[in-house]
C-alpha cells in the first residue's frame, strides 16, 4: 500500500484567534468543561465557534472497541459512569452561549444499555436548560437494541447521526469488527420509520482506498432509507499505527460529491477537505429556515 505522507497545500488553515475565542476559551476553564473542538485541535475552531457550534464527548475517555482510523483510547471502562457530565453538558451551553451543540460519545459496550439512557439524559438537560439550543447526537449503534435506541431518540434530538464511516467493502478493515455498514443501515432507518421528525445523518472519510462509485453507491444506500444530511471529509491517520491515507482527494472532488449528493436528495450536504462530522453543522438549521 502507498501512503502519502506530504499533506497538500490546500490543508494550511488559520490558528484560532481573536478576542471571543479567547473570552469563551478561559470561560471554559473556569468551569472545568472541555470541548472536542479544542481536545482534537480541530481545524475549524474558529468557524464554528463563531456560528455558536461546538461538540462534545460523554460516556467518559475509553473506548471498548477500537476503529482503525480513532484515536481515542480502547479499553475498558469497567461500567463507570460520569454523571457530572449531564450537568456539565448543560452548562457548556450555557457558557458557549450555543445555538447548535453536538453531543458524541465514547462506545460502551460494558454498560447494559450501551450508555444509551445516559446519552438520553444529558440531550434531556441540555435541552431543559437552554430551549433555544439545537442537539445534535453522533451516538453508538447501542449493539442494534431497538429498546435502548427508542430511549436515546426519545429525548428527542434534533438531529440523530450514525457514520457509515466508509463504504460497506472497508467497513471490516476500517471500523471495530463489531461494528457494521449493514448494522448502521438498520439504525438509521429505525430512527427515521419511528421517529420521522428527527432529521437523520451519517459521516464519510474519504482517502481510504474506496473508489468514487463506490461513494455513490453508498449515497444510494443511505438514501433508500432516507437519510437526510451526509458529510465527506478526508481521512487523516492520526498516528504511525493508524490506517495510511492512500489518496488525498482534490477539493472539485469534493465538490462532485457534494453536487452529486444534491441531486440524489439530501438535504442537506458538507463535503470538503477538513470538514468533520459536526463541521458548521447549525448551517442545517439555517437551510431548513430559509426552505
Ligand atoms: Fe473511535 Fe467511535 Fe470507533 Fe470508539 S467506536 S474507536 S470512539 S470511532
Ligand atoms: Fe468542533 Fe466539530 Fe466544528 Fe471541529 S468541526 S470545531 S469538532 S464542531
Amino acid at each position: 500500500k502507498i501512503e502519502i505522507e506530504k499533506k497538500p497545500e490546500w490543508f494550511k488553515v488559520k490558528l484560532p484567534g481573536g478576542e471571543n475565542y479567547r473570552e469563551v476559551k478561559a470561560e471554559l476553564k473556569k468551569n472545568k468543561l472541555w470541548t472536542v473542538c479544542e481536545e482534537a485541535a480541530c481545524p475549524n475552531l474558529s468557524e464554528c465557534w463563531a456560528a455558536k457550534t461546538a461538540t462534545i464527548m460523554i460516556l467518559g475517555g475509553t473506548c471498548t472497541r477500537a476503529c482503525k482510523f480513532c484515536h481515542v483510547d480502547t479499553g475498558n471502562p469497567g461500567g463507570k459512569l460520569d454523571l457530572d457530565e449531564i450537568s456539565n453538558a448543560a452548562k457548556m451551553a450555557q457558557v458557549m452561549n450555543l445555538k447548535y451543540l453536538v453531543v458524541t460519545s465514547v462506545d460502551r459496550d460494558d454498560l447494559e444499555d450501551y450508555g444509551a439512557s445516559h446519552f438520553a439524559n444529558v440531550v434531556k438537560a441540555i435541552k431543559q436548560s437552554n430551549p433555544s439550543t439545537l442537539v445534535e447526537t453522533l451516538v453508538p449503534d447501542f449493539n442494534g437494541s431497538q429498546k435502548h435506541m427508542h430511549t436515546l431518540a426519545q429525548s428527542s434530538p434534533f438531529v440523530i447521526a450514525q457514520n457509515v464511516e466508509t463504504v460497506e467493502r472497508l467497513t471490516y478493515d476500517v471500523r471495530d469488527r463489531r461494528a457494521g455498514y449493514q448494522q448502521t443501515l438498520k439504525c438509521l432507518e429505525f430512527y427515521k420509520n419511528h421517529y420521522p421528525d428527527i432529521s437523520t445523518k451519517t459521516s464519510l472519510m474519504v482517502g481510504l482506498g474506496e473508489t468514487v462509485d463506490e461513494l455513490i453507491a453508498t449515497m444510494k444506500d443511505l438514501r433508500a432509507i432516507d437519510v437526510d444530511i451526509i458529510t465527506f471529509g478526508q481521512y487523516l491517520r492520526p498516528t504511525k499505527r493508524h490506517l495510511p491515507v492512500l489518496e488525498y482527494y482534490h477539493p472539485s472532488t469534493f465538490e462532485m460529491l457534494k453536487d452529486k449528493a444534491y441531486e440524489m436528495g439530501f438535504k442537506f450536504v458538507a463535503s470538503g477537505p477538513l470538514v468533520r462530522s459536526s463541521y458548521k453543522a447549525a448551517d442545517y438549521m439555517e437551510h431548513l429556515k430559509a426552505q
